[in-house]
């Protein structure tokens, strides 16, 4: 182990943070791929964050930021990283319609709490499995909802650890991308603004979305979700089926024929599996159909090819 790991260490468990030495990624990633890092860092506070974030970049080690890693396309070999994992905490009240939450904080446990207040605008979002940092970070979305339509505002830590508060309008969200894409910022927490809404209706509503997605998704399968963004015009799953690659596999990654947007791990699946899987559907619907799909699970790899 490096000295200005073993110095972040020291920190962290000053800092009262639960530390893993060696951990494998696919213990922390719905794929349930991924390979060994450095070590693992529980964060479950803002004061955490900022902590330890900057001491990190302070000390040149390098690092990732992890939420629940369901967007998460780990390799399986060996990497030098800190892994951060922001995790945990409660969501609170901070006005009538208004929500804060720590990043750490599950969706869906957010969804759950605005359903307890009677607050509507959030049903979009319950049954995605990622942190709200998460899906602050991707815009995630579905069913006709996006993190930008209820967020009020972000606060972010830079690697110098100045602490900013952004509103809305600053947050440059689109179709999966926000400002933090590409400014490095950890996001802290988030607040939302929802609407007054009916209880049974939001909850009819939630549950609709959750019938929805068991019976279209392959959720019996480990997987990042959507593996491609939809492309301009086009839907990926509709375009990856019209090539005839439905089920297309190799060794344990599979186009999924229940959902052909999904890449799925049938069990023991490696990263190079997946890669192989991702460049045949890449290759395949471009050549047939003219359309480019891109990836929209976040590689981790030190391999130079897949480095940004
Ligand atoms: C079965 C299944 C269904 C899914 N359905 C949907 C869907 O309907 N819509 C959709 O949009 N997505 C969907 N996803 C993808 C995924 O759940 C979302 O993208 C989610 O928002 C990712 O959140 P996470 O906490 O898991 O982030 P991670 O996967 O842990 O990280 C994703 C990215 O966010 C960054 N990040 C995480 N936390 C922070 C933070 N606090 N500050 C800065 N950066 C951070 C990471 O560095 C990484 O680059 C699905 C995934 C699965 C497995």
């Amino acid at each position: 182990m490096n000295d200005n790991l073993k110095l972040l260490i020291d920190e962290a468990e000053k800092a009262g943070c639960k530390v893993e030495l060696k951990p494998l990624l696919k213990d922390y990633t719905t794929f349930r791929i991924g390979g060994e890092a450095a070590a693992l860092f529980e964060l479950d506070s803002v004061q955490k964050c900022q902590r330890l974030i900057p001491f990190a970049a302070k000390n040149n080690i390098p690092y990732f930021v992890l939420g629940r890693g369901s967007n998460i396309l780990a390799d399986d070999r060996k990497t030098d990283l800190a892994i951060f994992r922001i995790n945990g905490s409660a969501p609170e009240m901070i006005g009538e319609n208004t929500i804060r939450c720590f990043a750490g904080v599950p969706l869906v446990k957010l969804c759950g709490f605005a359903l307890d207040n009677e607050l509507g605008g959030l049903e979009f979002a319950y049954g995605i499995p990622g942190s709200v940092g998460g899906a602050v970070y991707m815009n995630a979305g579905a069913y006709g909802g996006e993190m930008k339509d209820v967020l009020a505002s972000v606060t972010a830590l830079d690697k110098s650890g100045n602490i900013r508060e952004y509103f809305a309008d600053e947050l440059k969200m689109s179709y999966r991308h926000s400002r933090f894409m590409d400014s490095g910022e950890v996001i802290l927490s988030a607040g939302f603004r929802l609407q007054n809404a009916d209880k049974d209706s939001i909850k009819a509503r939630m549950s609709e979305l959750m019938e929805k997605r068991r019976s279209k998704q392959p959720l019996e399968f480990p997987s990042a979700g959507s593996t491609f963004k939809r492309p301009e015009g086009a839907y990926a799953a509709q375009l990856i089926e019209e090539c005839g690659l439905k089920g297309f596999t190799v060794g344990n990654a599979q186009v999924s024929e229940k959902h052909s947007g999904f890449v799925i791990n049938r069990g023991g699946a490696s990263f190079d599996d997946v890669m192989s899987v991702i460049a045949e559907v890449k290759r395949t619907v471009a050549e047939k159909t003219g359309y480019k799909l891109d990836c929209e699970p976040i590689i981790i790899s030190e391999r130079e090819e897949y480095r940004k």
